[in-house]
């Protein structure tokens, strides 16, 4: 990946413009505040905006770890029980951020317990699960992160998936006591995050950012909402945190399809060119982003962790953009981006988004049982079978999605 215009230094040319002294004290004083520069062990870090935290490129993702509380011991441990190797192997090549929530099962604990006597080296994001308009009991919520963490601080706080004012009076209490050092959001709307920068709230943001952002080879999609957000926060130095960088996963899902003359075109560059080139290549694409600080990678296994961490150090050839441009023409007309576009134009309240991806950690993440509690979870009005299949959403979508027959098909998985 060429440097140039990119916030981040190469080992070389750091090495080049400073000292090994300065990337020593850099290197210390990465979760305390330092400038852009340091390397270890290959990554590369960015300024994470007004935090004036030093960030590694790629941190940790805990979406695995939103495990059903019904998978049962067996299923669960698994993946309890990768999740230190997976942390240390991050650590070890230079990582420095985990970014997970109460909500996420356990993963608060398992990430506590993995890091202790190494607490200084990672930056630690999390948020309260619901309620969180309450802010006592926000607070609370943040006592238990605390003890989870083993740490008299978090971070990063964030409200997770929307803003509550009760939880940014809570923030500013703990922020006061000095239990958390910044006040974020995470979301899926480019325009909620907007109007908490533009009110000054937040030092940090939360969003979805990949390659199917950039319709290119539709142009049905207007991504400018995301771009502009992005260039806002670097206006007002509000750090930008990216969360599904590899798009959804969809892959593994079409291996049997290969009757699809678009999914047997992709599966042969995927057998010739190396299916690690996929992923690493959504990583670069994102990081080549110079407003963007940091992705947000969700890993179930130690290898995961050395594929996605040498992508920082990549070149985006010509042939790694042919396998992104085949990747997405073939997952577009299948690829909800999370828009909400569709949401005011259904007369019955019915939240397609939310569905669609409850859709997507069942078919894509296989995360069958939490699809299926989330779906459940849902007031029946909510569900599939109060539609009424007047296309209205479909109409709107500027994805062109087929919504209908998608909802149809999410409600027999998921019922
Ligand atoms: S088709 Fe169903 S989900 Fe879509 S707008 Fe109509 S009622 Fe709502
Ligand atoms: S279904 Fe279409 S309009 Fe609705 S959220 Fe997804 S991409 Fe956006």
């Amino acid at each position: 990946m060429s440097t140039d215009g990119n916030p981040s230094l190469s080992r070389r040319r750091f090495l080049e413009q400073g000292s090994v002294a300065a990337l020593g004290a850099a290197l210390a004083n990465r979760t305390a505040g330092a400038s852009d520069g340091a390397t270890k062990a290959g990554m590369r870090y960015r300024r994470f905006g007004r935090t004036n935290l030093t960030i590694s490129e790629v941190g940790l993702g805990c979406a695995t770890g939103l495990k059903s509380r019904t998978l049962g011991p067996d299923r669960f441990n698994r993946y309890r029980e990768e999740l230190p190797a997976i942390l240390h192997k991050l650590l070890e090549l230079g990582g420095n951020f985990v970014a997970t929530g109460l909500g996420y099962h356990d993963t608060e604990e398992i990430l506590g317990n993995a890091m202790r006597g190494r607490r200084q080296e990672v930056i630690i994001f999390t948020a309260p699960d619901p309620p969180r308009d309450d802010v006592p009991t926000i607070m609370e919520r943040c006592e238990l992160s605390l003890k989870h963490f083993h740490t008299d601080h978090i971070d990063c706080y964030f409200s997770h998936g929307r803003w509550s004012e009760a939880f940014y009076e809570a923030a500013l209490k703990l922020r006061e006591q000095g239990k958390i050092r910044f006040i974020g959001l995470s979301g899926h709307v480019p325009a909620e995050h907007q109007a908490r920068v533009d009110a000054d709230q937040v030092d940090f943001v939360f969003q979805p950012y990949n390659y199917m952002a950039l319709a290119k080879w539709t142009e049905r999609f207007d991504r400018n909402d995301v771009e502009g957000l992005f260039a806002s926060c670097k206006q007002k130095d509000v750090g930008v945190l990216c969360m599904k960088p590899m798009t959804g996963h969809f892959v593994p899902n079409w291996a049997e399809d290969k009757a699809n003359p678009l999914v047997a075109r992709l599966l042969k560059e995927l057998q010739d060119f190396g299916k690690s080139n996929l992923y690493q290549a959504m990583l670069m694409w994102v990081l080549r982003n110079p407003n963007v600080c940091a992705a947000a990678v969700g890993m179930s296994a130690v290898d995961e962790v050395t594929e996605n961490c040498a992508a920082v150090n990549g070149q985006l050839t010509r042939r790694h953009e042919r396998l992104l441009d085949l990747y997405a023409e073939t997952a577009t007309d299948d690829y909800c981006r999370l828009c909400e576009t569709c949401v005011p134009h259904c007369p019955v309240g019915i939240r397609v988004p939310d569905l669609l991806r409850y859709r997507m950690y069942y078919k894509n993440y296989g995360h069958c049982e939490d699809a299926r509690e989330l779906y459940a979870a849902l007031p029946p009005e909510r569900q599939v079978p109060a539609c009424t299949q007047c296309g209205a959403c479909q109409e709107a979508c500027p994805n062109r999605l087929a919504i209908v027959a998608k909802l149809q098909e999410a409600h027999a998985l998921l019922a």
